[in-house]
């Protein structure tokens, strides 16, 4: 039994300041001090704190957290806190349990906030890489409850009780989307996890599957035993490489453990995952364009219906499920519907995992029950606006997301209250900006990404994402009139209305909600005058100041 164990942040950004060298150098002082036997040294997930403050050590059992460590720091908490007994304050940015109330510690700034954590409960708190550690913290006691207690029918009722919704942004319940592949006829099914997270902004699948990959493995074997599949696949970002590595390893601890593979705990079922990587393109994101590729052709979306619940890969029913989704099944089933149902409202019950970006002090992951508001979310969470900014708007869901104004600081973030004021929650991302964004110049961003991304397929989306774009640019450079912008909304309208697939119904979305609640901010550009100053008006400036302006950053 080891006295201590020392977690480093083994995320990206972590990896890349050089937290490989921080374990080298903690493996080395260890054994200077003869402590190798008595203390564990591994990589973990997200560790909750900001970005500024990584690559960041967590010591148990006292659950300290020492941040922006460099190898050089190394010395100091082995000598000093693993052999001495003495935390190291100069370096201590919290010394908060995991699961307390919210606490400051003044030495460094990037606090750890104390979250309520369902789907990210493990990250940062095990090794990713021990299937013993997912194991020891009751890891796959939900796939044996299922395997040993429960019928398939009994999974899907205790899922629909729960009244779970898919986390991919358009918040289907998940428990009638397995009923409806359960009930589908065919030989063969499949669990297809959608891990190709392409939303600008959006990240928090990856840190799921950095933080805990064996959580999605199980997710996946509760929803392929619900169903009846014997097979799953995971199309996963072809950036994610950790997020690969991790899964890979995953999935081989699981084989050899026998946990995937014939004759799971020897019952009757078998199931087995492979991985699949996308290519980049954003399309793939959507369910049926991701089949599409996932079966080698080009991706593109197909017709539905008939949607993949009946038919799929190869034409089988197939349940695909975001990663964030499938985490939640787990908790689920071990814990039961009436006890997911505490957390969250009553219409969206459970945990929303966000990442936060832009104008506030600190960025990065939370998990906090559904129906938080945003105004919560940027005090609590996000340290406050940056630099004493006053908030203007939040984006919530990425590129394809709602734009916001202040009237909606105060309202419960959940799927149904957002939707019923003309909003919507997305995928998990949260844009937060100040008073020197301007929304023409925001949507501007955008459309020029979904310009890119549209496949190019059908009409409304195709010509109307380039045709919004042209007009965009005619009021940022002051030769638009109010008649294109009606023609804006118009085109924006019939986008949502008519294109064929979710992308051009959704790259709407920031267009018509920013009209809806900055349609001052347009008309002014029609005037010749941004508020902010940042869209050059070619009809007032000369060229030099025109390249300039234009050159300014999205969020500053
Ligand atoms: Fe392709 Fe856009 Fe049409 Fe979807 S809406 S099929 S992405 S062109």
């Amino acid at each position: 039994m080891r006295r201590s164990h020392v977690l480093i942040s083994g995320d990206p950004i972590s990896l890349s300041r050089g937290a490989e060298a921080i374990k080298s150098a903690f493996d080395a002082e260890l054994a200077f001090y003869g402590l190798t036997d008595e203390v564990t040294v591994a990589f973990t997930g997200d560790l909750r704190v900001a970005s500024t403050q990584l690559p960041a050590v967590m010591v148990y059992p006292e659950s300290v957290v020492y941040g922006a460590i460099a190898p050089n720091d190394v010395p100091l908490i082995v000598g000093e806190h693993l052999y001495k007994g003495r935390i190291v304050q100069a370096l201590l940015i919290t010394s908060q349990p995991l699961t307390g109330a919210i606490v400051r510690v003044p030495a460094r700034e990037g606090a750890l906030f104390a979250q309520q954590r369902v789907v990210l409960a493990r990250a940062g708190v095990i090794n990713p890489d021990s299937a013993e550690d997912y194991i020891a913290h009751d890891g796959y006691t939900a796939l044996g409850k299922a395997l040993t207690q429960m019928t398939p029918a009994q999974i899907i009722k205790e899922i629909i009780d729960a009244g779970v919704q898919g986390r991919g942004g358009a918040g289907f319940p998940v428990g009638m989307k397995l009923k409806f592949v359960a009930q589908a006829q065919g030989e063969r099914k499949f669990v297809l996890c959608n891990a190709d997270e392409s939303e600008p902004g959006t990240f928090k699948d990856r840190l799921i599957l950095e933080g805990d990959p064996h959580s999605i493995l199980e997710g996946m074997m509760l929803a392929a035993y619900a169903i009846g599949a014997r097979e799953g696949y995971i199309y996963i970002r072809g950036e994610y490489h950790l997020a690969r590595e991790r899964l890979e390893n995953a999935i081989a601890q699981a084989r050899a453990l026998g946990l995937l593979g014939e004759k799971i705990f020897d019952t009757e079922f078998s199931f087995d995952v492979h991985i699949h990587s996308g290519a980049g393109a954003y399309i793939c994101g959507e369910e049926t364009a991701l089949i599409e590729s996932l079966e080698g052709k080009r991706g593109e979306p197909r017709i539905r219906p008939p949607f993949p619940t009946t038919f799929g890969i190869d034409g089988c029913p197939t349940a695909v499920n975001n990663v964030e989704s499938l985490a939640n099944l787990p908790p689920i089933i071990r814990k039961g519907a009436a006890w997911y149902r505490t957390l969250g409202t009553a219409k969206c019950p459970g945990t929303k995992v966000y990442t936060m970006l832009g104008d506030v002090n600190v960025t990065g992951l939370i998990e906090v029950p559904m129906g938080t508001s945003l105004r919560t979310v940027i005090e609590v969470y996000g340290g406050g606006m940056k630099a004493g900014k006053r908030f203007k708007l939040a984006q919530t869901g990425g590129a394809s997301g709602s734009i916001l104004d202040a009237s909606f600081l105060d309202v419960p973030m959940d799927f149904a209250e957002l939707a019923s004021r003309g909003g919507g929650l997305g995928s998990g991302a949260l844009l937060i900006c100040g008073e020197d964004t301007c929304v023409v110049d925001l949507t501007h961003v955008l459309m020029r990404f979904f310009v890119a991304e549209s496949c190019g397929k059908c009409v409304p989306c195709r010509i109307g994402t380039t045709r919004a774009l042209e007009i965009i640019e005619e009021l940022q450079d002051g030769h638009a009139t109010m008649d294109d912008v009606q023609q804006l909304e118009r085109i924006a309208t019939n986008m949502q209305l008519a294109s064929f697939c979710g992308l051009g119904q959704a790259a709407a979305v920031p267009i018509l909600t920013g009209l809806r609640f900055f349609r001052a901010e347009f008309a002014a550009h029609v005037e010749k005058h941004c508020q902010v100053g940042v869209c050059a008006m070619r009809g007032e400036l000369n060229e030099s100041e025109d390249a300039s302006q234009k050159d300014l950053p999205l969020v500053k």
